[in-house]
């Protein structure tokens, strides 16, 4: 049932409770649980509005009391025996179960598909954005989009949606059934209950705002205590203790004075609500009291009564709170919104086919600043060149611009100005996904993947049978120390491939670009050292995984560097030198 849909809601600027529509595009597939789920939650909401009705007729059953004129016109129950309000209770109860089992139910598995839904779009478009996205949002603001934003739209729409439906039912409800039992008590708790029930809810979200402020200063106070004791040389230094004493002082008396204000209106607002509250309900008691005593109303009319109050008290206190809460909730639509809208990569749908390219790498003029910082040109007009199949060596201090000119190869982003060509065609010209097929990278620093050595060697091409991955694990020399584990290449490589060592990781790296079987190979050297019989293993993958490919190597060792085809000295964003390591060498008091 799980289908990443890709719905276009329309942008609506502007258009206040507009972001909620995104819900409804996700919920389509699975309208008929959804109105049922709504159904059931009418009926139930319903039927909790009988059994006042049925307590009343209870009493005035047992009492023998007539329901008076205006009660007349309710007589549901009028002339059934005690034992057949009972049964007829009995069988209510078991609908509400019924309904409420099947609200429940259906709610959970639409609430859960859908947002499973939505989880997974918002994933797979925010994987397809250009990197230039992800330099502008920080990773843990993408996670939690996903993870907190849709909890909280999740428990939305099995929560506060479906509840503000309830409330609207048992409100409107309550009211209709009490104006049937006395319109003019009814106008008597209209005038009552309703407004005091607004003001408390009101003065209590006032109070949590205000008790937040409170706690905050007595966190600001601890801080000072604490950075006090931390700085106490300085302090002492200083001979400021006097200073720091009345600081501190200030800073209390100002925190008791706020923290007595919230108490002072908490005071008030539980005087008021008893006052307003239990005031309000003497009041409608008083009236209805004089209408059982001028015959208008009996004892079980009024009690009937008294509970709709109550169901209609409690539905509009209830409605506030789901207010506020949709309103937080409009939040975390807008956001999911927002980025369900991003462009996603050119062609990035990684199905485009095309050949086997050879590798020729030519960079002309290419200059690039990028988006996030403005202020910086990092590339400013570079200009070098790799026949097929040669080795060129990327050298340069730190900032030189170095992996700018890598991230340009993948096409993580696209020059400013200049040409990136590969086989003499611009790369922009290539699909991107089919392009970066070909293309393969050996990091400096290895992140592997929860999961197997097995799987982690299969990043390189998902899909390759067990065979091709340790045929390829045995050309990085990796497949000895792979087989010497007890589970071998199921041996599940902790987070972050943390229970690999350094130099493993890296072959498991190659394993993983030979697989790929790459046209050009980026290779960025590790700078920390390994220990020698490590490094000659790495060096040897390294050296078969280069046969035959492109390489572009961000160089530290001066072996590399020395059996670079060419070398390209970077400075500032432009080529300094190039050369091979003899003409470099040769050439004095170059940068090199
Ligand atoms: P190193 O050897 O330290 O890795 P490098 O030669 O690879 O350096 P780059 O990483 O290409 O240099 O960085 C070149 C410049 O671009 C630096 O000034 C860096 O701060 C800036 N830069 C790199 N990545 C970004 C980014 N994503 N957003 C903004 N500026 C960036």
């Amino acid at each position: 049932m799980l289908q990443a849909s890709t719905p276009s809601p329309k942008p609506a600027p502007g258009e206040k409770w507009g972001d909620f529509l995104i819900l409804f595009t996700y919920l389509r597939p699975h309208r008929a649980k959804f109105l049922a789920a709504l159904l059931c939650l009418v009926i139930s909401s319903l039927v909790a509005l009988a059994y006042p009705l049925a307590t009343g007729s209870l009493i005035d059953g047992a009492m023998h009391s007539k329901p008076g004129p205006a009660g007349n016109m309710l007589r549901w129950t009028g002339g059934l025996s005690l034992n057949r309000v009972a049964w007829l209770l009995m069988l209510l109860t078991t609908i509400q179960a019924a309904a409420s089992y099947g609200q429940s139910w259906w709610l959970a598995q639409v609430g859960e598909r859908s947002i499973a839904a939505i989880r997974l779009d918002a994933f797979g478009r925010i994987i397809r954005l250009p990197m230039a996205f992800f330099n502008r949002h920080r990773v843990g603001e993408l996670a939690s989009r996903i993870t907190t934003d849709l909890g909280q739209l999740q428990s939305a729409l099995s929560g506060a949606l479906p509840q503000l439906l309830g409330q609207i039912v048992s409100v409107s409800g309550g009211l209709i059934l009490i104006t049937m039992t006395s319109p003019r008590l009814t106008l008597v708790m209209l005038s009552s209950v309703p407004p005091v029930v607004g003001l408390a809810v009101m003065a209590g979200r006032r109070i949590r705002k205000m008790a937040k402020q409170t706690q905050d200063k007595v966190a600001a106070n601890n801080v000072l205590v604490d950075e006090t004791f931390q700085g106490i040389g300085v302090v002492k230094g200083f001979t400021n203790e006097g200073f720091e004493i009345s600081r501190y002082q200030h800073r209390l008396l100002d925190s008791v004075t706020s923290s007595l204000h919230v108490a002072k209106q908490q005071a008030g607002f539980g005087a008021f609500a008893t006052l307003g509250g239990f005031g309000s309900l003497v009041l409608v008691m008083w009236y209805g009291a004089k209408l059982i005593e001028s015959g208008e109303l009996s004892v079980g009319r009024l009690t009937q009564f008294m509970l709709y109050t109550m169901f209609i008290a409690g539905g509009i206190g209830h409605f506030a709170r789901t207010f506020s809460e949709m309103q937080r909730l409009r939040g975390a639509t807008q956001r999911i919104r927002e980025m369900l809208r991003e462009t996603p990569e050119v062609d990035s749908d990684h199905a485009a086919e095309m050949p086997r390219i050879a590798g020729e790498l030519e960079f002309t003029g290419v200059a690039f600043t990028y988006p996030t910082r403005p202020e910086i040109q990092v590339l400013k007009g570079i200009s070098l060149r790799a026949s097929a199949g040669q080795r060129i060596a990327l050298v340069g201090p730190s900032g030189a611009g170095k992996s700018t000119v890598v991230a340009m190869i993948l096409r993580f982003y696209e020059p400013d100005s200049g040409v990136v060509r590969i086989d003499g065609r611009n790369a922009r010209e290539y699909p991107l996904g089919a392009l970066r097929k070909q293309i393969a990278m050996v990091p400096q620093e290895v992140l592997l993947f929860g999961g197997t050595i097995a799987e982690n060697i299969a990043y390189g091409r998902p899909g390759a049978t067990q065979a091709e991955i340790e045929s390829a694990a045995q050309q990085a020399n990796a497949h000895d120390f792979i087989t010497s584990f007890p589970d071998g290449y199921a041996t599940i490589v902790g987070e972050r491939g943390t229970a690999l060592s350094g130099g493993q990781r890296q072959r498991v790296a190659i394993a993983r670009a030979i697989l790929r079987d790459p046209a050009i190979l980026i290779l960025d050297e590790a700078t920390s050292s390994l220990d020698p019989e490590s490094e000659q293993l790495v060096q040897q993958a390294l050296e078969r995984l280069m046969v035959g490919r492109t390489s572009v190597i961000i160089a530290h060792r001066l072996s590399t560097i020395r059996q670079a085809d060419q070398i390209y000295v970077l400075g500032e964003g432009r080529v300094v030198e190039a050369g091979t390591h003899a003409e470099l060498a040769a050439r004095p008091g170059g940068l090199y």
